[in-house]
């Protein structure tokens, strides 16, 4: 891939990287401000309040399983790999790092 492509590729994912990062930090923030507060007392409230922790919880690891993808393609555009299916080693289409940098993938070893 030519060094040019690769760096707009490099800045998307170091872009994405700072978004996710920040976003993981927020939601750390709040459940922790909502772990710090006692579960009110009121059955019906503690049942949304576990629930929202769950919310928190999901998006967290969204989030978090998304900003491992960018991390390992900005590892994979230092070594010289980016741009290669992890499966069969094929040339991943460009169409389909505009869409998602971060895949791993060709789109027939993804199906
Ligand atoms: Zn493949």
């Amino acid at each position: 891939m030519e060094n040019q492509k690769l760096e707009v590729y490099k800045a998307a994912l170091e872009s994405k990287r700072g978004e996710l990062s920040s976003r993981v930090e927020a939601l750390n923030a709040d459940k922790n401000r909502e772990h710090k507060g006692a579960l009110s007392a009121d059955s019906e409230d503690r049942a949304q309040e576990i629930e929202n922790n769950e919310v928190v919880d999901s998006l967290e690891n969204l989030e978090s399983g998304e900003l491992v993808l960018v991390n390992s393609a900005l590892k994979r555009i230092e070594e010289g790999n980016f741009g290669n299916c992890a499966e069969c080693g094929e040339a991943i289409k460009e169409s389909r790092l505009d869409a998602v940098p971060y895949a791993l993938n060709c789109v027939n070893c993804a199906k």
